[in-house]
């Protein structure tokens, strides 16, 4: 509603910071929007959405453009939309078998996109740092001229200390307490910290932001890689836990006494019984066949008729069904969302996961929850770095570090 009669109090100092932020989020997220439309929106007047308006467009995160013609008559409306080819930021993937970066514009455009494969064992801190910071700078370099990096965000496959991107824990690497954020910051060079945060927590925020969870307010996202990783959110936030390492569906302990070994060092955690090894072995795959393409084999040779895969998928997704039943009685979640290889393990045994779920769950959240597959595809864990990237600057437009202006 605009506030049309009503007189408006000027706006404190943090009251108006805290519009400027909404107004740039809400065009980061949503795109395109009329003058009006934010006005209604953020319920302020007019003239104070033209301030605010104005005093974005001054700093180069917003403009104003005419819409498109509409075939009507009048003047054309002005839409306000994000300076996509003037503000990015660097967004990095660490995954347990690619390096991915990325050059995202404000609004969400990826404007360019670098991969690297890496080596499932033996890569080190100096080796994916190294790495990842000749892609970051190739993406620096091919930006458009005077874009202006406002942040940089890094996905890693393991457990982040917040607020210094320290990895606590990977497994994958055999990584313990390497100081990821701050060396890739420092190879870097753009006068930039790296905010790193844990890839399935990443994903789950993309997914609620731009994905399969929009407008939803409590969701749970499982991401399949090697193992499986878990976000929760709750009331529209990450639940991080005391610690940052909350949300670890994959460890959470589902078949104690005659589980398969999980790479943490128990047995019997939902990765182990889930996760790509369990797949591949179910379906009687040799062991040197590892990876995506080789889980979306298994999920492709099912889905024409082979009876070991069918059986894999029947087998893993009783165990993966378990898991989710836990996980929905436990959060209520309007949403359950299948990211990375869960994708596809899930739409290969979606009837043996809703068996159990039937089975399983108490009915006045069984009746709730949907069940769907990632929205942003293989570029979910990307996507939610690049809006940790962003987070900085969303939480205080004006008020950020100067940036680094590319060329
Ligand atoms: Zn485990």
């Amino acid at each position: 509603m605009l506030n049309g009669l009503a007189a408006e109090r000027p706006a404190t100092g943090d009251s108006h910071r805290r519009h400027l932020a909404a107004l740039l989020r809400r065009v980061h997220l949503g795109g395109p929007v009329s003058r009006v439309r934010l006005a209604e929106e953020l319920a302020v007047n007019r003239s104070t959405v033209l301030a605010l308006i104005g005093e974005l467009a001054a700093a180069g995160l917003v403009r104003e453009e005419s819409a498109p013609a509409t075939g009507r008559t009048g003047r054309p409306s002005l839409l306000v939309r994000p300076a996509s080819d003037a503000v990015h930021v660097l967004a990095f993937d660490i995954a347990v078998d690619r390096l991915v970066a990325a050059r995202v514009g404000l609004g969400g455009v990826v404007s360019g996109r670098l991969e690297a494969t890496r080596p499932r064992a033996g890569a080190d801190l100096d080796f994916v740092v190294s790495v990842l910071a000749d892609l970051g700078r190739a993406l620096q370099h091919g930006a458009p001229a005077g874009s202006v990096c406002v942040g940089v965000g890094a996905s890693y496959c393991g457990m982040i200390r917040p607020g210094d991107g320290l990895v606590r824990y990977g497994p994958d690497l055999g990584w313990v307490d390497q100081a990821f954020g701050v060396e890739l910051a420092r190879r870097l060079d753009l006068g930039l910290p790296v905010l790193v945060g844990n890839e399935a927590h990443l994903g789950a925020v993309a997914e609620h932001q731009r994905g399969a969870g929009v407008g939803v307010r409590n969701l749970v996202y499982l991401h399949g890689d090697v193992g499986v990783g878990g976000g929760i959110i709750v009331g529209g936030e990450l639940l991080g836990g005391d610690g940052g390492y909350g949300s670890e569906v994959g460890h959470m302990l589902v078949n104690p006494h005659h589980g398969r070994p999980c790479l943490c060092g128990s047995h019997g955690c939902l990765e182990a019984e889930v996760g790509e090894r369990a797949l591949l072995d179910a379906a009687g795959r040799p062991a040197d066949s590892i990876g995506r393409d080789a889980v979306r084999a298994v999920v492709a040779d099912a889905a024409r008729g082979d009876p070991a895969a069918r059986e894999a998928l029947r087998h893993v997704g009783d165990w993966l069904g378990i898991g989710v039943a836990n996980v929905i009685n436990l959060f209520n979640p309007g949403v359950v969302i299948f990211g990375g290889t869960l994708r596809e393990v899930f739409q290969g045994s979606a009837p043996h996961v809703r068996d159990r779920i039937r089975a399983n769950v108490l009915p006045v959240s069984r009746d709730k929850a949907q069940l769907r597959v990632s929205a942003l595809g293989d570029d979910t864990t990307l996507i939610g770095a690049a809006e940790l990237g962003f987070a900085p600057l969303l939480a205080d437009p004006l008020g950020a570090p100067v940036p680094a202006r590319s060329r």
